[in-house]
Protein backbone atom coordinates (compact mmCIF):
# COMPACT_ATOMS: atom_id res chain seq x y z
CA UNK A 1 0.00 0.00 0.00
CA UNK A 2 1.48 3.57 -0.70
CA UNK A 3 0.89 6.08 1.57
CA UNK A 4 -0.16 9.35 -0.20
CA UNK A 5 1.74 12.49 0.52
CA UNK A 6 -0.01 15.69 2.19
CA UNK A 7 -0.35 18.11 -0.72
CA UNK A 8 2.56 20.71 -0.12
CA UNK A 9 4.04 23.51 -1.86
CA UNK A 10 7.38 24.62 -0.38
CA UNK A 11 7.06 28.18 0.70
CA UNK A 12 11.20 28.67 -0.13
CA UNK A 13 10.81 26.54 -3.10
CA UNK A 14 14.56 27.59 -4.33
CA UNK A 15 16.14 27.52 -0.93
CA UNK A 16 18.66 24.43 0.24
CA UNK A 17 20.53 23.72 2.89
CA UNK A 18 22.19 26.47 4.05
CA UNK A 19 26.12 27.01 2.84
CA UNK A 20 27.59 27.15 6.57
CA UNK A 21 26.37 23.61 7.29
CA UNK A 22 27.13 21.94 3.84
CA UNK A 23 30.33 23.50 4.10
CA UNK A 24 31.06 22.71 7.65
CA UNK A 25 30.05 18.71 6.56
CA UNK A 26 32.50 18.14 4.00
CA UNK A 27 34.89 19.66 6.04
CA UNK A 28 34.02 17.32 8.46
CA UNK A 29 33.80 14.25 5.88
CA UNK A 30 37.16 15.03 4.13
CA UNK A 31 38.72 16.02 7.44
CA UNK A 32 40.07 19.15 5.90
CA UNK A 33 40.87 22.55 8.12
CA UNK A 34 37.01 24.16 8.69
CA UNK A 35 37.98 28.37 7.69
CA UNK A 36 34.16 28.11 5.94
CA UNK A 37 30.97 28.42 8.86
CA UNK A 38 32.11 31.42 11.43
CA UNK A 39 33.03 29.82 14.62
CA UNK A 40 35.94 29.86 16.75
CA UNK A 41 38.34 26.66 17.54
CA UNK A 42 38.43 27.66 20.91
CA UNK A 43 36.44 28.22 23.36
CA UNK A 44 34.81 30.93 25.64
CA UNK A 45 36.12 32.53 28.55
CA UNK A 46 36.91 29.95 31.76
CA UNK A 47 35.41 31.92 34.19
CA UNK A 48 31.81 32.70 31.49
CA UNK A 49 31.88 28.50 31.38
CA UNK A 50 32.37 28.10 35.08
CA UNK A 51 29.43 30.65 35.83
CA UNK A 52 26.77 29.22 33.15
CA UNK A 53 27.98 25.47 35.25
CA UNK A 54 27.74 27.55 38.67
CA UNK A 55 23.68 28.19 37.12
CA UNK A 56 22.67 24.68 35.26
CA UNK A 57 24.04 23.05 38.90
CA UNK A 58 22.31 25.68 41.07
CA UNK A 59 18.65 25.57 40.26
CA UNK A 60 18.42 28.21 37.32
CA UNK A 61 17.00 25.93 34.53
CA UNK A 62 13.32 27.41 34.55
CA UNK A 63 11.77 29.47 32.10
CA UNK A 64 13.62 33.00 32.32
CA UNK A 65 10.97 36.24 31.60
CA UNK A 66 9.83 36.90 28.56
CA UNK A 67 12.26 39.91 27.81
CA UNK A 68 15.08 37.99 29.43
CA UNK A 69 16.82 37.77 33.10
CA UNK A 70 16.78 41.31 34.25
CA UNK A 71 20.44 41.10 35.46
CA UNK A 72 21.65 40.44 32.14
CA UNK A 73 19.19 43.69 30.40
CA UNK A 74 20.59 45.83 33.24
CA UNK A 75 24.21 45.04 31.70
CA UNK A 76 23.30 45.22 28.15
CA UNK A 77 21.80 48.74 28.53
CA UNK A 78 25.30 49.79 30.45
CA UNK A 79 27.29 48.22 27.70
CA UNK A 80 25.12 50.24 25.28
CA UNK A 81 25.80 53.62 27.65
CA UNK A 82 29.42 52.78 27.78
CA UNK A 83 30.08 52.00 23.89
CA UNK A 84 27.29 54.38 21.92
CA UNK A 85 26.72 56.79 24.40
CA UNK A 86 22.43 56.19 24.49
CA UNK A 87 21.07 55.39 27.86
CA UNK A 88 18.17 53.31 27.09
CA UNK A 89 15.76 51.67 29.17
CA UNK A 90 16.00 47.81 30.17
CA UNK A 91 12.97 46.80 30.76
CA UNK A 92 11.21 48.51 27.71
CA UNK A 93 14.21 48.61 24.97
CA UNK A 94 16.23 45.25 25.45
CA UNK A 95 14.89 42.10 24.35
CA UNK A 96 17.29 38.93 25.01
CA UNK A 97 16.72 36.20 22.03
CA UNK A 98 17.47 32.85 21.25
CA UNK A 99 20.22 34.22 18.72
CA UNK A 100 20.87 37.04 16.90
CA UNK A 101 18.78 35.02 13.80
CA UNK A 102 15.72 34.91 15.97
CA UNK A 103 15.95 38.70 16.56
CA UNK A 104 16.08 39.42 13.38
CA UNK A 105 13.41 36.74 12.04
CA UNK A 106 11.05 38.03 14.51
CA UNK A 107 11.77 42.02 14.03
CA UNK A 108 10.82 41.58 10.32
CA UNK A 109 7.83 39.78 10.82
CA UNK A 110 6.99 42.46 12.89
CA UNK A 111 6.97 44.94 10.31
CA UNK A 112 6.71 43.29 7.13
CA UNK A 113 3.22 42.65 5.63
CA UNK A 114 2.72 40.91 1.86
CA UNK A 115 3.92 43.55 -0.74
CA UNK A 116 6.09 45.26 1.34
CA UNK A 117 9.56 46.27 0.01
CA UNK A 118 12.62 45.52 1.69
CA UNK A 119 16.07 46.80 0.87
CA UNK A 120 18.71 44.89 1.19
CA UNK A 121 22.87 45.08 0.04
CA UNK A 122 24.21 41.71 -1.69
CA UNK A 123 26.25 39.87 -0.64
CA UNK A 124 23.78 39.41 1.78
CA UNK A 125 23.59 37.43 4.78
CA UNK A 126 21.74 34.26 4.12
CA UNK A 127 19.09 34.65 6.97
CA UNK A 128 17.66 38.08 5.70
CA UNK A 129 16.18 37.37 2.63
CA UNK A 130 14.07 34.41 3.51
CA UNK A 131 12.94 36.07 6.34
CA UNK A 132 11.31 38.70 4.21
CA UNK A 133 9.51 36.50 1.83
CA UNK A 134 8.39 34.38 4.44
CA UNK A 135 6.23 37.32 5.19
CA UNK A 136 5.09 38.05 1.91
CA UNK A 137 7.51 40.87 1.67
CA UNK A 138 9.20 41.81 -1.52
CA UNK A 139 13.42 41.36 -1.24
CA UNK A 140 14.68 44.52 -3.02
CA UNK A 141 18.59 43.19 -3.88
CA UNK A 142 21.09 46.54 -4.18
CA UNK A 143 24.80 45.15 -4.93
CA UNK A 144 27.84 46.48 -2.85
CA UNK A 145 30.57 46.93 -5.13
CA UNK A 146 33.58 45.28 -4.93
CA UNK A 147 36.55 45.73 -3.77
CA UNK A 148 35.39 48.59 -1.35
CA UNK A 149 31.76 47.23 -0.97
CA UNK A 150 30.28 50.58 -0.36
CA UNK A 151 26.26 51.15 0.09
CA UNK A 152 25.51 53.17 -2.47
CA UNK A 153 23.31 55.90 -1.43
CA UNK A 154 22.25 57.08 -4.51
CA UNK A 155 21.03 53.69 -5.93
CA UNK A 156 19.16 53.08 -2.24
CA UNK A 157 17.43 56.52 -3.31
CA UNK A 158 16.31 55.30 -6.66
CA UNK A 159 15.35 52.09 -5.13
CA UNK A 160 12.64 53.09 -2.76
CA UNK A 161 9.11 53.39 -3.60
CA UNK A 162 5.58 54.21 -2.02
CA UNK A 163 5.76 50.10 -0.70
CA UNK A 164 9.39 50.42 0.70
CA UNK A 165 9.09 49.83 4.64
CA UNK A 166 12.10 48.68 5.96
CA UNK A 167 15.72 48.76 5.21
CA UNK A 168 18.70 46.47 6.61
CA UNK A 169 22.23 46.96 6.96
CA UNK A 170 24.77 45.11 8.33
CA UNK A 171 27.89 45.90 9.89
CA UNK A 172 30.63 45.25 10.13
CA UNK A 173 29.87 43.45 7.05
CA UNK A 174 29.30 39.56 6.92
CA UNK A 175 31.08 38.59 4.27
CA UNK A 176 33.26 41.45 2.78
CA UNK A 177 34.43 42.69 5.78
CA UNK A 178 33.50 46.40 5.29
CA UNK A 179 31.99 48.45 7.82
CA UNK A 180 29.84 51.61 7.64
CA UNK A 181 31.06 55.18 8.24
CA UNK A 182 29.88 57.87 9.47
CA UNK A 183 28.17 59.24 6.48
CA UNK A 184 27.19 56.21 5.46
CA UNK A 185 24.91 56.69 9.30
CA UNK A 186 23.89 60.08 7.61
CA UNK A 187 22.77 59.23 4.35
CA UNK A 188 21.01 56.62 6.41
CA UNK A 189 19.00 58.64 8.52
CA UNK A 190 17.96 61.13 5.37
CA UNK A 191 16.55 58.56 3.51
CA UNK A 192 14.94 56.66 6.75
CA UNK A 193 13.06 59.52 7.64
CA UNK A 194 12.36 60.99 4.79
CA UNK A 195 10.45 58.11 3.83
CA UNK A 196 9.44 56.97 7.11
CA UNK A 197 11.55 53.41 6.62
CA UNK A 198 12.31 51.07 9.61
CA UNK A 199 15.65 49.87 10.08
CA UNK A 200 17.34 46.32 10.84
CA UNK A 201 20.95 46.89 11.77
CA UNK A 202 22.60 43.63 12.06
CA UNK A 203 25.52 44.47 14.35
CA UNK A 204 26.82 41.10 15.72
CA UNK A 205 30.50 41.99 14.97
CA UNK A 206 30.18 45.38 16.71
CA UNK A 207 33.44 44.40 18.81
CA UNK A 208 35.36 43.29 15.49
CA UNK A 209 36.77 46.57 13.76
CA UNK A 210 40.36 47.12 12.89
CA UNK A 211 42.99 49.15 12.40
CA UNK A 212 41.77 51.80 15.02
CA UNK A 213 38.07 52.48 13.66
CA UNK A 214 35.23 53.13 15.56
CA UNK A 215 32.02 51.11 14.97
CA UNK A 216 29.44 53.01 14.06
CA UNK A 217 26.09 51.90 15.87
CA UNK A 218 22.12 53.32 15.06
CA UNK A 219 22.58 53.47 18.16
CA UNK A 220 24.69 56.29 18.47
CA UNK A 221 22.35 58.34 16.52
CA UNK A 222 19.15 59.80 18.12
CA UNK A 223 17.12 59.85 14.97
CA UNK A 224 17.96 56.34 13.77
CA UNK A 225 18.00 54.97 16.92
CA UNK A 226 14.07 55.89 17.03
CA UNK A 227 13.78 53.83 14.17
CA UNK A 228 15.54 51.08 14.57
CA UNK A 229 16.01 47.26 15.69
CA UNK A 230 19.83 47.25 16.91
CA UNK A 231 20.91 42.85 16.91
CA UNK A 232 24.04 41.78 18.97
CA UNK A 233 25.10 38.40 19.38
CA UNK A 234 26.63 37.14 22.21
CA UNK A 235 28.22 34.20 20.23
CA UNK A 236 31.28 36.77 18.48
CA UNK A 237 31.65 38.75 21.49
CA UNK A 238 32.26 36.03 23.99
CA UNK A 239 33.39 32.98 21.46
CA UNK A 240 30.29 31.00 22.22
CA UNK A 241 28.53 30.79 18.98
CA UNK A 242 26.44 27.18 20.21
CA UNK A 243 25.05 29.11 23.01
CA UNK A 244 22.78 30.97 20.40
CA UNK A 245 22.00 33.78 22.75
CA UNK A 246 21.75 37.37 21.24
CA UNK A 247 19.63 40.82 21.77
CA UNK A 248 18.05 43.37 20.11
CA UNK A 249 17.42 46.82 21.19
CA UNK A 250 14.68 49.19 19.36
CA UNK A 251 13.04 51.64 21.13
CA UNK A 252 9.46 50.67 22.91
CA UNK A 253 7.36 50.80 20.36
CA UNK A 254 9.26 48.51 18.29
CA UNK A 255 10.07 46.37 21.14
CA UNK A 256 6.81 45.71 21.46
CA UNK A 257 5.95 44.56 17.90
CA UNK A 258 8.96 42.49 18.32
CA UNK A 259 7.83 40.90 21.93
CA UNK A 260 4.54 40.30 20.36
CA UNK A 261 5.67 38.01 17.88
CA UNK A 262 9.02 36.56 20.13
CA UNK A 263 6.71 35.73 22.64
CA UNK A 264 5.24 32.75 20.31
CA UNK A 265 8.48 32.20 17.86
CA UNK A 266 10.69 31.34 20.93
CA UNK A 267 8.94 32.90 23.98
CA UNK A 268 12.65 33.37 25.77
CA UNK A 269 16.00 32.29 25.62
CA UNK A 270 17.75 30.10 27.83
CA UNK A 271 17.99 30.59 31.29
CA UNK A 272 21.21 29.89 32.64
CA UNK A 273 23.06 30.62 29.88
CA UNK A 274 21.62 34.65 30.70
CA UNK A 275 22.51 34.50 34.20
CA UNK A 276 26.29 33.58 33.64
CA UNK A 277 26.59 36.45 30.81
CA UNK A 278 24.99 39.09 33.40
CA UNK A 279 28.04 38.24 35.56
CA UNK A 280 31.04 37.46 33.40
CA UNK A 281 29.80 41.20 31.71
CA UNK A 282 30.06 42.74 35.19
CA UNK A 283 33.26 41.13 36.24
CA UNK A 284 35.00 41.41 32.80
CA UNK A 285 34.07 44.62 30.93
CA UNK A 286 37.59 45.03 29.48
CA UNK A 287 36.61 42.09 27.49
CA UNK A 288 35.47 44.01 25.00
CA UNK A 289 37.73 46.26 24.86
CA UNK A 290 40.55 43.60 23.72
CA UNK A 291 38.71 41.99 20.71
CA UNK A 292 39.65 44.15 18.11
CA UNK A 293 43.43 43.55 18.75
CA UNK A 294 42.77 39.92 19.14
CA UNK A 295 40.94 39.32 16.21
CA UNK A 296 43.05 42.12 14.04
CA UNK A 297 46.40 40.17 15.13
CA UNK A 298 44.68 37.26 13.84
CA UNK A 299 43.98 39.07 10.52
CA UNK A 300 46.82 40.47 10.06
CA UNK A 301 48.86 37.09 10.62
CA UNK A 302 46.35 34.90 8.03
CA UNK A 303 47.19 37.76 5.53
CA UNK A 304 51.10 37.66 6.18
CA UNK A 305 51.17 34.06 5.52
CA UNK A 306 49.30 34.31 2.76
CA UNK A 307 50.79 37.71 1.33
CA UNK A 308 53.50 35.84 -1.14
CA UNK A 309 50.53 33.51 -2.77
CA UNK A 310 48.72 33.50 -5.69
CA UNK A 311 45.49 34.73 -4.03
CA UNK A 312 44.61 37.91 -3.99
CA UNK A 313 42.84 39.38 -1.00
CA UNK A 314 40.23 42.56 -0.18
CA UNK A 315 40.67 44.72 2.66
CA UNK A 316 38.54 43.32 5.84
CA UNK A 317 37.89 46.38 8.01
CA UNK A 318 36.00 44.49 10.44
CA UNK A 319 34.31 40.72 11.35
CA UNK A 320 36.77 37.72 11.12
CA UNK A 321 36.07 37.01 7.44
CA UNK A 322 39.01 37.82 4.48
CA UNK A 323 37.65 37.24 1.14
CA UNK A 324 40.40 36.12 -1.47
CA UNK A 325 40.18 36.18 -5.17
CA UNK A 326 41.51 32.90 -6.47
CA UNK A 327 41.52 33.69 -10.23
CA UNK A 328 45.12 33.40 -10.23
CA UNK A 329 44.73 29.76 -9.42
CA UNK A 330 41.51 28.64 -11.11
CA UNK A 331 39.15 29.24 -13.66
CA UNK A 332 35.86 26.74 -11.83
CA UNK A 333 33.20 28.77 -10.30
CA UNK A 334 33.48 29.19 -6.76
CA UNK A 335 31.41 26.07 -5.69
CA UNK A 336 33.70 23.55 -7.75
CA UNK A 337 36.17 26.12 -6.39
CA UNK A 338 35.34 25.14 -2.70
CA UNK A 339 34.94 21.60 -3.00
CA UNK A 340 37.92 21.09 -4.76
CA UNK A 341 39.56 22.98 -1.71
CA UNK A 342 38.06 21.22 0.88
CA UNK A 343 38.51 17.43 -0.90
CA UNK A 344 41.93 17.79 -2.15
CA UNK A 345 43.39 20.55 -0.71
CA UNK A 346 42.59 20.98 2.98
CA UNK A 347 40.89 23.75 3.45
CA UNK A 348 37.40 24.72 3.67
CA UNK A 349 35.84 28.20 2.68
CA UNK A 350 32.72 30.08 1.62
CA UNK A 351 31.60 30.60 -1.51
CA UNK A 352 30.97 34.21 -1.91
CA UNK A 353 28.35 33.29 -5.00
CA UNK A 354 25.91 32.20 -2.11
CA UNK A 355 25.39 35.70 -0.82
CA UNK A 356 23.99 37.24 -4.44
CA UNK A 357 20.90 37.07 -5.49
CA UNK A 358 22.29 37.85 -9.32
CA UNK A 359 26.20 36.17 -8.44
CA UNK A 360 28.34 38.57 -10.53
CA UNK A 361 30.74 35.31 -11.54
CA UNK A 362 33.72 36.50 -9.66
CA UNK A 363 36.49 34.13 -8.80
CA UNK A 364 36.12 34.90 -4.59
CA UNK A 365 36.05 32.83 -1.42
CA UNK A 366 35.60 33.80 2.35
CA UNK A 367 37.91 32.12 4.67
CA UNK A 368 36.87 32.33 8.53
CA UNK A 369 40.04 33.24 10.81
CA UNK A 370 38.57 33.02 14.10
CA UNK A 371 41.07 30.31 14.52
CA UNK A 372 43.59 29.10 16.86
CA UNK A 373 46.95 30.61 15.77
CA UNK A 374 48.40 27.23 14.50
CA UNK A 375 45.50 26.31 12.77
CA UNK A 376 45.54 29.85 11.02
CA UNK A 377 49.09 28.84 10.05
CA UNK A 378 48.88 25.29 8.72
CA UNK A 379 45.93 26.46 6.79
CA UNK A 380 47.66 28.88 5.49
CA UNK A 381 50.73 27.10 4.65
CA UNK A 382 48.17 24.54 2.46
CA UNK A 383 46.51 27.95 0.78
CA UNK A 384 49.78 29.89 -0.35
CA UNK A 385 51.15 26.56 -1.58
CA UNK A 386 48.45 26.39 -4.60
N1 LIG B 1 24.03 38.09 11.36
C1 LIG B 1 25.26 37.90 10.84
C2 LIG B 1 25.79 38.88 9.86
C3 LIG B 1 26.00 36.79 11.22
O1 LIG B 1 27.20 36.58 10.68
C4 LIG B 1 25.47 35.92 12.17
C5 LIG B 1 26.34 34.79 12.64
N2 LIG B 1 26.00 33.60 12.42
C6 LIG B 1 24.17 36.14 12.67
C7 LIG B 1 23.50 37.25 12.24
C8 LIG B 1 23.50 35.21 13.61
O2 LIG B 1 23.98 35.24 14.92
P1 LIG B 1 23.45 34.20 16.00
O3 LIG B 1 24.33 33.00 15.91
O4 LIG B 1 23.56 34.91 17.30
O5 LIG B 1 22.04 33.86 15.65
N1 LIG C 1 27.34 33.55 10.66
C1 LIG C 1 28.16 32.41 10.48
C2 LIG C 1 28.91 32.54 9.15
O1 LIG C 1 28.69 33.46 8.44
C3 LIG C 1 27.44 31.10 10.48
C4 LIG C 1 26.18 30.99 11.22
C5 LIG C 1 25.36 29.88 10.71
O2 LIG C 1 25.88 28.82 10.37
N2 LIG C 1 24.08 30.09 10.61
O3 LIG C 1 29.68 31.70 8.84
Amino acid sequence: MTVPPPRLDSKLPDVGTTIFTVMSQMAHDHGAINLSQGYPDYDGPAVLRERLQHYAGNGYNQYAPLAGVPALRAQIAAKVARCYGRDIDADTEVTVTPGATEAIYCAVTAVVRPGDEVILFDPVYDCYDPAVRLSGGVPVHLTLAAPGYRIDWDAVARAITPRTRLIMVNSPHNPTGSVLEADDIAALRELAVRHDLIVIADEVYEHLVFDGRRHESVLRDPVLAARSFAVFSFGKTYHVTGWKTGYCVAPPVLTTELRRVHQFVAFVANTPVQHALADFMAAHPEHLDELPGFYQAKRDRFNAALAGSRFRLRPSAGTFFQLADYAAISDEPDREFVRWLTTEVGVAAIPMSVFYAAPPGERVVRFCFCKEDATLDLAAAKLAAL
